[in-house]
């Protein structure tokens, strides 16, 4: 079922503390509130198991930042799905443009890693985006196609109903810089066009699709009036309470 999403994406911010403390924050600034979207925050693998126990888990999905390509073993430093899953974390964010560009991911280790994500039972956050010179070049439609056909359309129609899919404009992440509602419209409807090819039309409409660059209080609720916005993958502004509930109320 198609939902509307605002989820944060803490990044490598916050200590198991601060952490804590900001998601208890959210949790109080939720309770007794009804809103219009899903709620939730994207941590570090440490501080999972303890925020996934702080909060309402019928309020806030807790999301890790990443998962392991393998399932198990000799693997140093590496954190798979199993465990992320034995936290209590519902959700992982995949395919982030900062591990593509930093950590080398490409397409083949994404596959792998949003297979075992959904054989854990893990929801995968997939991000998908194109660099400036890509746009620049007019290539952001064929990028971003060949980043969802590369890791997702091996999947099957059940597993792929499963993912949920945040366009990402690598040029807007942390930049300040917001994708117009029309370009992120554009893409979106361009995303879901590309769905209902391969997967039909019906998956498409229920996929949720979220937007992530810069946004924030004050641009979310233009963002999230395209009628191909399903939401939003949040950075800089999921770091605060202030700053995140307008977005979560956006909707
Ligand atoms: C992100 O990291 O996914 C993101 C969208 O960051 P920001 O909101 O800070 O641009």
């Amino acid at each position: 079922m198609r939902k509307n999403i605002v989820a944060g994406n803490w990044k490598m911010n916050k200590n198991l503390q601060e952490g804590l403390e900001l998601a208890t924050e959210l949790n109080e600034a939720l309770k007794g509130k009804t809103v219009n979207c899903d709620v939730i925050i994207g941590t570090p693998f440490i501080h999972l198991a303890s925020v996934a126990k702080a909060v309402d888990l019928n309020k806030i999905g807790v999301a890790a930042q990443n998962c392991a390509d393998k399932e198990s073993g000799a693997y140093t430093g590496e954190v798979s799905a199993a465990m992320v899953a034995s936290t209590g974390a519902q959700y992982v964010i995949l395919g982030h443009s900062e591990r593509r560009a930093y950590y080398g991911e490409t397409a083949e280790t994404l596959k792998e890693k949003v297979k075992l994500a959904l054989a854990n039972g893990l929801t995968p956050i997939f991000c998908i985006g194109e660099v400036l010179e890509e746009r620049e070049a007019e290539k952001h439609f064929d990028v971003v196609k060949s980043q969802v056909e590369a890791s997702l359309f091996d999947l099957s129609a059940d597993d792929f109903s499963k993912v949920v899919l945040a366009y990402e404009p690598v040029w807007a992440i942390g930049t300040g810089k917001t994708a117009s509602p029309a370009q992120a419209q554009e893409m979106h409807a361009f995303i879901r066009a590309t769905l209902a090819e391969k997967y039909g039309q019906d998956i498409a409409n229920n996929t949720s699709i979220l937007y992530g660059g810069s946004a924030n209080a004050g641009n979310a609720k233009e963002l999230f009036s395209n009628p191909d916005v399903d939401g939003g993958l949040i950075g800089g502004a999921s770091l605060g309470v202030d700053k995140f509930m307008p977005i979560i109320e956006a909707f």
